[in-house]
């Protein structure tokens, strides 16, 4: 599609460098972790979607948001989920724009500060991470306005949509929607830098149905903005639905046939490589009870 080919035009540029994805709405990604932030802006100010994942990583995509016309005017602030990689860049946010609300799904919000910690625990054990300094330095600021299914936020002369569209990748996922300019942030329950990620904390079985609910949102020409990678099209995220699809029926199947976990991950026809499928399998077989 030409649309789209466009956008693959405008990913030259050094990296942080935001790009008009679509009317007002700018995406920037970062290496560290392939992670996106995205900026939509309205007449009454602008929202920053995710917030890179330390407070020094944060201080860089303030400087690039310094480049965006509106980028200075943030109003608000969204956590796709808990992650760090998605949050921890709060504090550094509210430092260069104020005390501005920050939006989650409640589940997220609640569990901002314990995958924080866990995430610093992990950092703190390994010496060699380039990146451990800046993540045992965050202050963990977790989401101050919370939602159980919908929420919106008013740019004066845009809305924005936040909606909890079920469990996936976490089990407080939201995505966000831009009407008016045909874009969908999906957060991580779309990946495009690789498998989608399963970690303890994630539905495997649910996530098909979560990606269903989520294309009812796209039309044939929206622009989904993934988590973690290049910006992609309604197509790509059936496909994704397609491959959960398999997993979840094959981890029910192979249940069902009385395997355990590791013959399931040796003999099933996995649509991913089964070493990337631990955890999603050990969460399926834990949610089937
Ligand atoms: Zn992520």
């Amino acid at each position: 599609m030409a649309h789209h080919d466009d956008l693959a035009r405008g990913s030259d540029g050094p990296p942080g460098t935001f790009r008009e994805v679509a009317d007002r709405v700018w995406v920037a990604r970062y290496p560290w972790f392939d992670v996106n932030v995205t900026l939509v802006v309205g007449s009454a100010g602008a929202v920053v979607v995710d917030t890179h994942a330390s407070g020094l990583a944060a201080r860089q995509v303030v400087d690039d948001l310094g480049r965006v016309p509106g980028g200075r005017q943030v109003v608000a602030i969204v956590n796709t989920h808990e992650h760090f990689d998605h949050t921890f860049g709060n504090a550094t946010m509210r430092s260069a724009f104020g005390d501005v609300p920050i939006h989650a799904h409640e589940v997220a919000a609640a569990r901002t500060v314990s995958a924080g910690a866990r995430v610093k625990a992990f950092y703190d054990a390994d010496p060699d991470d380039p990146h451990r300094d800046e993540v045992l330095n965050t202050s963990i600021v977790p989401a101050d306005r919370v939602f159980g299914t919908d929420a919106t936020l008013d740019l004066g002369d845009r809305q924005v949509h936040l909606h909890h569209p079920g469990r996936g990748h976490t089990g407080g996922d939201l995505v966000v929607t831009v009407p008016d300019a045909d874009v969908l942030l999906a957060g991580d329950l779309v990946e495009e830098a690789g498998p989608p990620a399963f970690g303890d904390d994630s539905f495997p079985l649910e996530w098909p149905g979560t990606l269903a609910r989520i294309r009812q949102h796209l039309g044939p020409d929206s622009v989904v903005v993934p988590g973690h990678g290049a910006v992609v099209d309604p197509a790509f995220v059936r496909r994704q639905q397609d491959d959960l699809t398999r997993l979840a029926d094959t981890i029910r199947a192979s249940a069902g046939e009385g395997a355990d976990p590791e013959d399931a991950l040796h003999d099933g026809d996995w649509p991913w490589p089964a070493e990337m499928l631990v955890t999603a399998v050990r969460r399926g077989y834990d949610h089937l009870g």
